[in-house]
């Protein structure tokens, strides 16, 4: 932040420096507007970034870093200022808990200065329920756990720090604070700050100003939200990236590799952790937060009555997050069995940090795009021969969107990506996901020209060690379905609780969409 600081003085310094007036006042040149007219040019800039970035070709990187740590995108002049006032109240409150002290001593009544905090919006976000870190949630990987807030020394409870509206002072002061609970568009300017005390009839008609503005820009807003809500890079995605480069788990976050449907992908520089070193280049997925995708999504949780108790109760942001966490534990299976994988770097909220699989922020091409000497590809079917056998045998997976949109070519090496919907064998669909799963690889292969590509039928056997026998594809999907059934039976009878303790976190979530 002290970079960026020094950054905008410079800036400001440069702006400022005109021949010297001999009465030291800066010669004004700008010509008078309206706040509104400002303001409404900012949100188009704002509007016209976010096109920009939706416009990203979807494998091309672009060189420009979007975030780094001396180098804001400044022209999100938005985004800059809530990154700039979070620094500010930052540090606003730690100078504020260092007077409280001062002020209290080792006075057993202490005056709590906690009516000055300053609470962003958007640092806020941090500790409401429903925004938990996978961290937080270690143990009880899906459920609500607040964190506790430390009780207050000195004299607490009812009366504490009375106020009356006759005291001036303290209640103008708390009027100036109240003002961060208007409306974030509405400007209230650097009076949080300062010692400024508000009459609470100024205050009112404040209150009321910033009432009306909300609404007229509701409507505006609304687009807006939703325009970016599409890229899955609203302003809170982009913090949460901003605060990764911050606290220096990433050194800059770059271009975009991919936008799906589920999520977007972009490349970053790693730094580190705690000393630990965080790979060069990384991949950040960031699950989309739009609920288009729970009807994509429907097939894979419909019928899992596993879960059904547990999660019918999560919002769609905490289901969302339970999407990424889902990819992070699936990745540490397969990373464990020796499965050529991105490695998890860390999990916050809904972006999932990971190696990337590629070089100088080129991504590794896929399967479907690469093409391969008959050797090479004779190669890459025996190596997703066994790391299939691996997934389901040493994983207890079954990866459910597997196809040669989903395997990379790297180093020699087929890496499987995209696991966030791969479920247990034992899921209801389990085995007809790894059926189709087998078609998509055997006809790549096969068309390919790898003769040696067992049809979907042999490999579907080959990986599950099953023995299933058919004459044409229904029978068989038939046969795998009455497996299924007789499986789902057997797990209803051992009880709910067993079979969800069995399944760990290997099988999805449920949304409950009744
Ligand atoms: P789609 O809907 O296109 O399948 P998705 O939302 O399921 O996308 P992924 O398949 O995980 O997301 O990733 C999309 C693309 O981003 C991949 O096809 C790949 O090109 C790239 N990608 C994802 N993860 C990585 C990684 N760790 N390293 C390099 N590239 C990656
Ligand atoms: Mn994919």
């Amino acid at each position: 932040m002290d970079q960026v600081e020094v950054a905008a003085k410079e800036n400001e310094n440069k702006a400022i420096w005109k021949p010297k007036n001999p009465w030291g006042a800066p010669q004004k040149e700008t010509v008078p507007c309206s706040l509104t007219e400002v303001m409404s040019e900012q949100l188009a800039k704002h509007l016209q970034l976010e096109d920009e970035l939706s416009a990203f070709p979807s494998t091309a990187v672009n060189n420009e870093p979007l975030i780094t740590g001396d180098n804001i995108d400044t022209s999100s002049d938005l985004l800059l200022a809530q990154m700039l006032q979070m620094e500010f109240d930052r540090e606003f409150d730690s100078q504020l808990r260092l007077e409280e002290k001062k002020y209290n001593g080792d006075s057993k009544v202490s005056i709590s200065f906690e009516n000055y905090r300053m609470a962003h919006p958007y640092d806020d976000s941090d500790s409401s329920d429903d925004e938990v870190d996978w961290q937080d949630t270690r143990h009880d990987p899906y459920g609500p756990d607040k964190p506790k807030t430390t009780p207050k020394k000195g004299f607490t409870g009812k009366g504490k720090n009375i106020t009356t509206k006759h005291d001036e002072e303290i209640c103008g002061r708390r009027n100036t604070a109240r003002m961060e609970n208007f409306a974030s568009e509405f400007l209230v300017g650097d009076g949080i700050g300062m010692d400024l005390k508000l009459s609470n009839q100024v205050f009112n008609s404040l209150k009321q100003h910033s009432y009306s503005e909300q609404r007229r820009s509701a409507k505006i807003h609304e687009k807006k939200e939703h325009s970016t809500a599409e890229q899955a890079v609203d302003s809170k995605t982009r913090l949460l990236m901003y605060k990764m480069v911050n606290s220096g788990i990433l050194e800059a976050v770059n271009g975009c590799i991919s936008t799906g449907k589920e999520s977007v992908v972009f490349h970053a520089k790693g730094g580190s952790i705690d000393d630990k070193i965080v790979p060069e280049e990384c991949a950040l997925k960031v699950f989309k937060t739009t609920l288009n995708e729970f009807k994509t999504r429907d097939k894979y949780i419909k019928d899992d009555y596993r879960f059904k108790d547990r999660f019918s109760k999560l919002n769609p942001r905490k289901i969302i997050r339970m999407w990424a966490e889902k990819e992070m534990h699936n990745l540490s299976r397969m990373q464990s069995a020796g499965i050529p994988c991105p490695e998890v770097i860390i999990l916050k909220k809904h972006i999932l940090v990971m190696s990337f699989i590629g070089e100088n922020q080129v991504p590794a091409p896929k399967l479907k795009e690469i093409k391969m000497n008959s050797e090479d590809m004779k190669g890459a079917y025996y190596q997703v021969l066994n790391m299939m056998k691996q997934l389901y045998n040493e994983c207890n997976l079954v990866h459910a969107d597997l196809s040669e949109y989903n395997m990379l070519w790297h180093d020699g090496k087929v890496w499987f990506i995209d696991v966030s919907q791969s479920v247990e064998p034992t899921h209801p669909h389990g085995l007809e996901f790894l059926f189709r799963d087998c078609r998509n690889v055997s006809t790549f292969f096969q068309k390919a020209g790898v003769a040696e590509a067992m049809n979907a039928f042999d490999l579907f056997n080959a990986v599950s060690g099953l023995d299933v026998q058919a004459s044409n594809e229904a029978e068989f999907v038939a046969a795998i379905e009455a497996l299924e059934k007789i499986n789902e039976d057997h797990v209803q009878k051992r009880g709910k609780k067993a079979s969800f303790d069995q399944s760990d976190d290997g099988g999805p979530p449920i949304i409950n969409d009744e």
